[in-house]
């Protein structure tokens, strides 16, 4: 066959590229990318997505024209521009990546897939990522994830021979061409390789030491995080690449004498390690549940909220009108800049599904709008688990009150974002419902007219929240499914998220995973030299319990911090974030530039184990030694 066709979706690279490797036996390459109006249309995507993905579309014509076949762009609906591009050179190969995408996009593959058959044409898909199509088991799932990440990442092929006839039109269209409502975010991170190539080198260069101290507060998270989310959203970056660097990263560092090598920032690549994996973990759960787009996790809980939907206090949080300092500004900077911080996002759909009781669909399209890196196989389980629907998840109510005061002692990232609280006196910012009229007076700050009353008494709703759902818990029925529910999607490896193993020092903690519900036997901890303890339970591994270093926050915390906490959780799934011991107070103020950059890291050695459960486990592969750089090769951020 004289031509392959590279179909571009959410891969928008050279390097690391399967489908284009593979396709550069052919003659002639077309790479295609196609503006696809049903998934332009849905209600999960918005103008800032297109732009950036136009930019990100830049640099990759760049890059393609310069090995000598330029992009092709087109528009319109796929098996139409397929039909195009049979018409006008005649049979060809197609080849692209597999995506996890939405129910748009998962429907529209099975389009195509019958389109190719009906013509004639050999379509060849390739794994994204770590996520495994048609997993048999989950507890296969993290022994395949490493056999892929070991793999060396593919090099950019050197020369792609280009089809003689041109596909027109093509071209870059604007959003308001293709009819798309609204505008882009002002200060919303901008895509392409190049960027994301120096986002890369500034946080393994710069942010490494600070990334597990500084995540959770969103005055320093937006510098210290690795920003790295949209580029790999839209496969401007692969996940093995970042893999690759990580573990090249800590060869380097062990390489060090022990007195000068980085203790932190080796702590800090273990932790942005873990979540280079939760991100393939998350998304395998859409991957082998596509239903949770739409459905409960644990169908136990549907009906839950649905009937008590408030769309008045929907559309106040949407628009950051709570009344709630930390939730309005979190929304106020999600609606400038596109990102926010992990912890802030499970607190505002915590608020929102527990504190305004509203079910979690609707709060999930308007963030997957608001979210720049919106990926659905992450967005939709990491919404269900911050709501409470999964059943395998500790459930976490957070307190907005007290969020604020920890994470933003001073209310400097609140004024930045509400500027009507500026005059607001630290003592009232975090309640500023309670200011003495005359004190409202003198600072011109009129509860009511210049910022809202509070939509709802918080302290109340949550206990409402609590106990309606701890009640739902003990029903045997609701404990039977959480049971299927990890079998699908629990994750059976708690090292590869970064925590310490259990020591005989750790007091048991443990609820055997296959006793999904059972009561928690004893919650001592017994702090391992950890790091990790950071940030994110959220990955999944198994029993909040057994690592209390997971819940190490929460339980020195007062139970107006995190209101509640309803446990036995059965998976590891917890979702929740954890600031070091370290320092665990906010301070840097908050930049509202949109892309501060820092990185990742995680250890060479963290081969993914299976935790708890019964099944056989595969061997997992070996990882490289940790003095043994990976085989290389030339990526653009090295
Ligand atoms: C309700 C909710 C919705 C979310 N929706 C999305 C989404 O649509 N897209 C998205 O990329 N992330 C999502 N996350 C996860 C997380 O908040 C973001 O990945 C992170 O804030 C992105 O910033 P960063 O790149 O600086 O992250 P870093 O902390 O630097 O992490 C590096 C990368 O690891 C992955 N990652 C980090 N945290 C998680 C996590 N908890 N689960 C899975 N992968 C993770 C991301 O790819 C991220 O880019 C969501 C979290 C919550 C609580």
């Amino acid at each position: 066959m004289k031509l392959g066709v590279v179909w571009f979706k959410r891969d928008l690279r050279v390097f690391d590229h399967a489908p284009l490797v593979e396709a550069v036996r052919h003659r002639e390459v077309l790479p295609l990318y196609v503006y696809e109006p049903e998934l332009i249309r849905a209600p999960d995507y918005s103008v800032q997505h297109l732009n950036f993905v136009n930019e990100c579309l830049t640099d990759l014509d760049q890059a393609l024209s310069a090995r000598g076949s330029p992009l092709v762009v087109q528009f319109g609906e796929i098996t139409h521009v397929l039909k195009r591009v049979l018409d006008t050179y005649g049979p060809f190969a197609l080849y692209s990546h597999e995506e996890t995408g939405n129910a748009i996009s998962y429907a529209r593959d099975k389009r195509v897939a019958e389109w190719c058959r009906v013509h004639g044409i050999a379509w060849q898909e390739f794994p994204s990522n770590g996520v495994v199509r048609r997993l048999a088991s989950r507890d296969d799932w993290a022994a395949i994830w490493m056999e892929r990440m070991r793999q060396p990442a593919l090099a950019a092929p050197d020369f792609i021979g280009a089809p003689k006839t041109p596909l027109l039109p093509a071209g870059l269209l604007r959003p308001s061409s293709l009819g798309m409502q609204g505008t882009d975010k002002p200060l919303r991170q901008p895509g392409g390789r190049k960027l994301a190539s120096q986002q890369v080198r500034q946080f393994f260069s710069k942010h490494l030491h600070e990334y597990r101290y500084a995540m959770s507060s969103p005055l320093t998270a937006a510098d210290a995080c690795s920003r790295l989310s949209p580029h790999l959203a839209y496969g401007v970056l692969s996940i093995r690449e970042l893999m690759h660097k990580v573990w090249k990263t800590r060869s380097e560092f062990l390489a060090m004498p022990e007195p000068v090598r980085p203790k932190d920032a080796l702590a800090g690549l273990k932790s942005f390690e873990s979540r280079l994996h939760w991100h393939c973990h998350f998304i395998q759960k859409l991957e082998s549940e596509p239903e949770i787009e739409e459905c409960n996790v644990h169908r136990g809980f549907d009906g839950l909220r649905e009937p008590h939907f408030n769309r008045e206090h929907f559309e106040r949080w949407c628009a950051g009108e709570t009344g709630f300092p930390l939730i309005d500004a979190c929304m106020k900077m999600l609606a400038q800049t596109g990102w926010i911080n992990f912890r802030m996002r499970a607190l505002l759909v915590s608020f929102s599904s527990y504190q305004l009781w509203n079910h979690w669909r609707e709060p999930a399209l308007h963030l997957a709008r608001e979210f720049l890196d919106y990926e659905p196989g992450i967005h939709y389980p990491q919404i269900q688990m911050q709501s409470g629907v999964t059943g395998i998840n500790t459930l976490r109510i957070y307190n907005p009150v007290k969020q604020a005061q920890d994470q933003d002692p001073e209310g400097v990232f609140v004024k930045r974002w509400v500027p009507a609280l500026q005059n607001v006196p630290v003592a009232y910012i975090f309640e500023p419902w309670t200011m003495p009229e005359g004190l409202q007076q003198s600072t011109g700050v009129l509860l009511g007219e210049h910022y809202p009353m509070p939509i709802v008494d918080h302290l109340e709703a949550a206990r409402h929240a609590r106990d309606t759902l701890w009640g739902m818990r003990k029903d045997p029925s609701v404990r039977a499914e959480a049971k299927q529910v990890f079998n699908k999607h629990g994750s059976r490896n708690p090292l590869r998220e970064g925590r310490p193993r259990k020591t005989a020092s750790t007091k048991k903690h443990v609820v055997a995973s296959n006793d999904l519900l059972s009561e928690v036997i004893a919650a001592t901890e017994a702090r391992t030299s950890d790091t990790d303890i950071d940030t994110s339970t959220d990955t999944g591994s198994s029993n909040s319990n057994n690592n209390s270093n997971n819940n190490s926050e929460i339980r020195t915390e007062t139970r107006t911090d995190i209101i509640s906490e309803i446990g036995n959780d059965i998976s590891d799934d917890s979702g929740n974030t954890r600031t070091p011991r370290k320092r665990s107070r906010a301070k840097a103020p908050a930049s509202p530039s949109a892309v501060p950059g820092t990185a990742p890291a995680s250890p060479p050695s963290a081969t993914p184990t299976s935790d708890s459960t019964s099944a056989p486990k595969p061997t997992p592969p070996a990882p490289p030694a940790p003095d043994t750089p990976p085989p290389q090769l030339s990526l653009g951020f090295d």
